[in-house]
């Protein structure tokens, strides 16, 4: 199968699962000029996730395709109820110019519908790197961090599936203790689960993968001075309600593209227009600038075109912890890369230079 017929290729391929066409879809996104093959002639007709998580929808509604899949994946999805159980991981999912992701980077049992998911997220987490990588826009060992940070995420997917299926093995067998579990400690431990908010919002960042984070990447950088309280670096950006030329948007479908946000939240009449049209300049290839302020009266002295996001309800500054004023470089897969407060732009320059100066070389 050929998705685009080019003479030069700067990435191939294997593979047109959901690991494969996501991140075809994001190299797509960015100009990369790519091949998509597969040794099947045709597409699969059977439907192989029941479960889509919220995290995968969010990033395929950065792509407009969550809601339409919504939609019509579930009504699809067919019942397999055969399958051989696998659970391997690869001890590196980088060897030179060739990554693994997804399922031929590790394998597990269905349960908890996962691994469809995962792929799609180790797609999202590499396809924005090798884009850059590509283009000469990002240093070369951003694509280290692809391994670091998506490694452990699969590690402790197969210890989490492997712990779920014994257990649901175990409690649908028929021995006694099973049984006894069953009918006696399941009535009267599920009930408080279920009421416990705290324990429901637990579940919920856990099944949903809203809540992996990356925080000992070196790709992502806590910067001077210190930011206080909201997402680290490392964290995925928490949704808001935010208005847009007074439209309500959230942030990940409203700054999430091919490119990195700056985020600059507060007063922004205090921020040196000067200083930020010159590096909005230097890093125009890469970094798009966002003001965040509380009210849509507030102008911005900016000179250079400043998208404007308002957060007239005060719900993005609580959950970006915002104070007086906090800088936020947003990645394209919708995590905080760097982020400090204050007003001066040292901290991110020197971010930026280590990352993301042009020329570089692959
Ligand atoms: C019964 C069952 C239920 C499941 N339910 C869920 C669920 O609810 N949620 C969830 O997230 N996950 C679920 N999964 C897991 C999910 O199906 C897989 O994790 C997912 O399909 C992996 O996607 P992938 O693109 O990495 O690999 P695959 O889907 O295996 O795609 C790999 C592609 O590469 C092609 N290929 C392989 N080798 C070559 C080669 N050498 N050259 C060219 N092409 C090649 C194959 O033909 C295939 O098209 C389930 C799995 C099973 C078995």
């Amino acid at each position: 199968m050929c998705m685009l017929q080019v003479d030069v290729l700067d990435v191939l391929i294997v593979g047109a699962g959901p690991t494969g066409l996501a991140l075809a879809t994001q190299l797509h996104r960015f100009g990369v000029r790519i091949r998509l093959i597969d040794r099947l002639r045709d597409r699969a007709r059977e439907s192989r996730a029941l479960a889509v998580q919220a995290r995968s929808l969010e990033l395929l509604q950065m792509v407009q395709l969550g809601e339409p899949l919504a939609a019509r994946g579930l009504a699809t999805a067919g019942l397999i109820t055969r399958f051989h159980l696998h659970h391997r991981q690869t001890a590196h999912y980088r060897k030179g110019r060739v990554f693994l992701a997804g399922d031929a980077a590790h394998i597990h049992s269905p349960v908890g519908g996962r691994g469809m998911n995962t792929g799609i997220q180790d797609a999202w987490n590499l396809g924005w790197k090798l884009a850059l990588v590509a283009r000469g826009s990002a240093d070369p060992r951003l694509l280290d961090s692809y391994e670091a940070e998506r490694w452990p995420v699969g590690r402790f997917l197969l210890r989490y599936t492997d712990r779920a299926f014994r257990t649901f093995t175990g409690a649908i067998s028929n021995r006694p203790l099973a049984a006894w579990t069953r009918r006696v400690v399941a009535p009267r431990v599920l009930p408080h689960i279920v009421a416990s908010p705290r324990l429901r919002r637990a579940l919920f960042a856990f099944v949903s993968e809203l809540a992996v984070r990356y925080r000992r990447s070196a790709a992502v950088v806590e910067g001077e001075p210190r930011q206080v309280g909201g997402p680290r670096a490392g964290d995925r950006l928490p949704d808001a309600h935010l208005l847009r030329h007074g439209r309500a948007v959230w942030p990940h479908e409203a700054i999430t593209g091919p490119h990195i946000s700056l985020l600059l939240c507060g007063d922004p009449r205090m921020w040196d227009g000067r200083r930020l049209t010159q590096l909005g300049e230097r890093y125009r290839d890469v970094v798009r600038i966002y003001g965040v302020s509380k009210g849509a009266s507030d102008a911005s002295p900016v000179t250079m075109r400043v998208d404007s996001l308002v957060d007239d309800h005060g719900e993005g500054f609580a959950r970006l912890g915002v104070q007086g004023a906090t800088q936020y470089l947003v990645r394209p897969d919708g995590y905080v890369g760097f982020r400090c407060s204050g007003h001066r732009f040292d901290s991110l320059e020197r971010y930026l230079e280590t990352w993301f100066a042009r020329g570089n070389k692959f």
